[in-house]
């Protein structure tokens, strides 16, 4: 069988590095060296004609290595292996997913042009395009995750923007309740607005999905985006980012990143290849545990509501259409709303001894989260409810733990809530 037709899991732990390269060694060793040694003057020229676009790749070579602001091999092996899972042609990895945002962002759009955008989106993200965008003359317009198309297209050419619309941003399921966007449906939009010399992108950010479960490039999407901090890195000791599509974009993106500078260190390249040996496993094992955690708070007596891709039933109409569409599984992000207040949120959240009371996700030890006072707290009151962020609600990102002891964790500090609130009505 031909190596290319293995399974990305199965290529995780050797693709885009030959051992013959580096004295047989099977790991691929971290390069960390800022710049690389040319043979020859001549060697140097080409490099350096081929890295400026003075000429064109012949049969796939593979660019010489300069300084590792342009390129480093732990870079490259990383993007090779990350673009396996989307099916993607190319990929460029980031110091952090907002490096991978806003470098994308900044390649594509100009004065003028306008960003649609879906809401609600990662708080950093919304703080780049409402705060950042706007001061270069970026017109940016949200969209809700109820809105069909062909309305968001009415509005777009009732404010004169269709014609300037350069990109539409799409973050899925939303964070922290789980919302879907039609992704297809989106993209078909944007390429109904094309135009021979100008192509609307459509940009998908699948942190919050993964890259397993979830494939926005097949969908339609021009660029997939991760925060690879969350489910790639799993073991939230790195920050980093991706972004991966077609070469011609890729390489766009690669330009701006090189004069941005912001490329991700050949050590937290290392370690992200170090991780996606077991991303398929951590993945599979969270999502189990994510599945037996939602149906125990289904059923029990201090939770209100779970917002979890894996409990919408054909009652969630479309909801429930997208995700059968668009999810191959319901990943292990869920929300939930504990019985009471913000009192008793809290004392869930501060009685949990297992699970980690912090934001980020996706890692291998499960976190707990107050979304309206943390990670969304910057945002105003009748947002938050329209997001259906309210006082109780607490988000939990599953890990890989023993899943009965984690279900005891939680367990625990549900009952500690309900002391809480049982103290309330007496007082
Ligand atoms: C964390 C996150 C980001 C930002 O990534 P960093 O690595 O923290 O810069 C962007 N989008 C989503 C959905 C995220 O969860």
């Amino acid at each position: 069988m031909p190596y290319q037709k293995f399974q990305p899991e199965s290529l995780m732990m050797s693709y885009g590095h030959k051992s013959g390269m580096a004295r047989g060694a099977v790991k691929a060793p971290l390069y960390q060296t800022s710049t690389f040694a040319f043979e020859t003057a001549e060697e140097g020229k080409d490099y350096f004609e081929l890295a400026y676009g003075l000429r064109k790749p012949v049969n796939g070579e593979a660019p010489g290595m300069i300084y590792s602001r342009l390129d480093n091999p732990n870079l490259e092996i990383l993007e090779k292996r990350l673009s396996l899972w989307d099916e993607a042609e190319a990929c460029a990895v980031f110091a952090s997913g907002m490096a991978a945002i806003s470098t994308t962002v900044f390649e594509f759009l100009k004065p003028g042009d306008v960003l649609l955008y879906s809401s609600p989106l990662y708080g950093g993200t919304v703080h780049f395009i409402t705060e950042v965008l706007t001061r270069y003359g970026i017109e940016v317009v949200p969209f809700y995750y109820d809105q069909q198309p062909e309305a968001i297209l009415r509005q777009l050419k009732a404010s004169n923007q269709a014609h300037r619309l350069a990109m539409v941003y799409i973050e899925t399921p939303a964070n922290p309740t789980n919302t879907l966007i039609d992704i297809q449906s989106m993209s078909k939009m944007a390429s109904a607005l094309s135009t021979e010399g100008r192509q609307v992108l459509t940009v998908v950010d699948n942190t919050y999905m993964g890259p397993l479960w979830q494939h926005p490039l097949q969908l339609g999407a021009d660029l997939v985006l991760y925060s690879a901090t969350k489910y790639i890195g799993g073991h939230s000791d790195v920050i980093a980012g991706a972004v991966l599509g077609n070469e011609p974009l890729i390489s766009r993106i690669k330009v701006l990143r090189t004069f941005f500078g912001s490329m991700a260190s050949p050590f937290d390249a290392w370690l992200l290849t170090r991780s996606l040996e077991t991303l398929k496993l951590r993945m599979e094992k969270q999502t189990r545990n994510a599945q037996r955690v939602a149906r125990f708070l289904q059923h029990h007596p201090m939770v209100e509501n779970v917002h979890y891709l894996g409990l919408l039933t054909e009652a969630d109409g479309e909801q429930y259409r997208i995700y059968e569409r668009q999810c191959s599984a319901p990943g292990a992000m869920l929300a939930f709303e504990v019985k009471g207040g913000e009192k008793e949120a809290f004392a869930f959240l501060n009685n949990l001894k297992l699970v980690k009371l912090a934001v980020s996700l996706g890692s291998t030890e499960s976190l707990a989260q107050h979304p309206a006072t943390m990670t969304h707290a910057g945002i105003p009151a009748e947002i938050l409810a329209e997001m259906g962020i309210s006082e109780n609600l607490v988000r939990l990102s599953v890990g890989i733990e023993n899943v009965r002891d984690l279900i005891s964790d939680i367990e625990f500090a549900l009952e500690k809530a309900a002391e809480v609130q049982e103290a309330e009505m007496v007082g």
